[in-house]
């Protein structure tokens, strides 16, 4: 079914051809025309599912109506639980409203820069994208006002529970008139979701898009058995070997992305790592360099890479494994996205062996696997 009958102005069919957004995926067919009809809905979808456009559309289109803002008061709320997620949707936001006659203005805001600017900026604001914490602090300064919210949006809303902004979400919820379409994406559903499901949403649809199976097809696993002390030397191998241009390497901790990035740095391979002790600006000086390719290496915690959304990424790496299957295929899922083909390398020491064997399993694939501790390995 083309964008076309999913009930889409022309304007905005328009715009979709000209990102080269052929056909809607899945989640787009069925939410697009519920949330046009005003339906609440529940999607349970990741990132690679196509569910921001699947929200921005809508909004957008109904945001024609020519209300616009009055003073400081938004009327869609999209609440996510990154700076990078906040920024990402605001940017589709921007690209979808390319070709519309009445302009949306659209903001993200987050914390861990200053505010002032924000408190500014956000006059005549009607769709807004914000971290919970910071959208507080706004309100506490009537630099934003909640009560004529048309939409809420609650974006990787899992995520924002795991990073312990429950409380926070509460407050928001609290502020929000009664009258009100509801918009709920989680990758999962734990008791909290629900909680959530039951108290805000009301009937809503039910929109389901498993983790694509295909899309792993288009992915090239390979695993190293190694020896722990020699990851670092087989990374760089593999890194100038293969003379990689693009690598997303995932660590199982802070200081571990720290430790990597910096060996590699230390051995001519320029390399940042993304985490949430980075500064605001040091996370979004990384991630720039390493979209516009004047980085090679990003290396990044799960909670990190999450939101990340590089087009086309050759190359995963995993430095150490995931404790869960389900991380493993999202971190491999970040390669082979949009139908580009990617590979996937993982590291395997003999402590990691057995719960690399449980992965395979859980994912229905065995791992072509490659004796690293036979590579000579020597001057790297
Ligand atoms: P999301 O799950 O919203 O993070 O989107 C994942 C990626 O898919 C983004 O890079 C989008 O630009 C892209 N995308 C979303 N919808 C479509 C579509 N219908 N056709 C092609 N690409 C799309």
């Amino acid at each position: 079914m083309p964008f076309s009958k999913l009930g889409l102005s022309n304007d905005l069919v328009k715009t979709l051809a000209e990102q080269k957004y052929t056909q809607p995926y899945p989640i787009q067919q069925e939410a697009i025309p519920a949330i046009l009809a005003g339906k609440d809905i529940l999607g349970i979808a990741q990132t690679g599912s196509g569910k921001t456009a699947s929200f921005v559309l809508p909004i957008l289109q109904m945001f024609q109506d020519g209300v616009g803002s009055k003073n400081r008061h938004v009327r869609a709320l999209v609440l996510v639980p990154t700076r990078e997620l906040a920024i990402q949707v605001c940017d589709v936001v921007k690209v979808l409203s390319a070709n519309l006659p009445n302009k949306v203005k659209s903001m993200a805001v987050y914390g861990g820069v200053s505010i002032n600017p924000q408190m500014i900026e956000l006059q005549g604001v009607e769709i807004l994208v914000a971290t919970p914490g910071r959208l507080l602090d706004l309100i506490s300064n009537r630099a934003v006002s909640l009560s004529a919210i048309k939409i809420l949006v609650l974006d990787e809303a899992d995520k924002m529970l795991n990073l312990g902004f429950k409380e926070e979400m509460s407050k928001i919820f609290g502020l929000l008139p009664k009258n009100r379409q509801n918009l709920l994406f989680s990758a999962t559903l734990s008791d909290d979701l629900n909680n959530i499901n039951r108290n805000l949403l009301r009937n809503p649809v039910v929109v389901k898009v498993e983790e694509e199976v295909k899309n792993l097809d288009l992915i090239k696993q390979f695993a190293y058995l190694i020896a722990e002390e020699k990851k670092g030397p087989l990374l760089r191998y593999i890194i100038k070997s293969q003379k990689i241009k693009q690598v997303l390497i995932f660590a199982s901790s802070v200081h571990r992305a720290d430790a990597i990035a910096l060996k590699l740095s230390q051995n001519g391979i320029d390399a940042f790592a993304i985490h949430s002790k980075k500064s605001q600006e040091a996370r979004n000086e990384a991630l720039n360099f390493f979209k516009d390719g004047k980085v090679k290496v990003l290396v990044a915690t799960d909670l990190m890479a999450r939101g990340i959304d590089i087009k086309f990424l050759p190359y995963v790496i995993n430095y150490e494994l995931p404790r869960s299957p389900k991380d493993y295929i999202h971190r491999i899922g970040r390669t082979g996205r949009a139908e580009a083909s990617g590979e996937a390398i993982s590291f395997i020491s003999p402590e990691e062996e057995h719960h690399f064997k449980v992965i395979q399993k859980k994912m229905g694939k065995h791992v072509t696997q490659i004796n690293g501790n036979e590579i000579n390995l020597k001057g790297f």
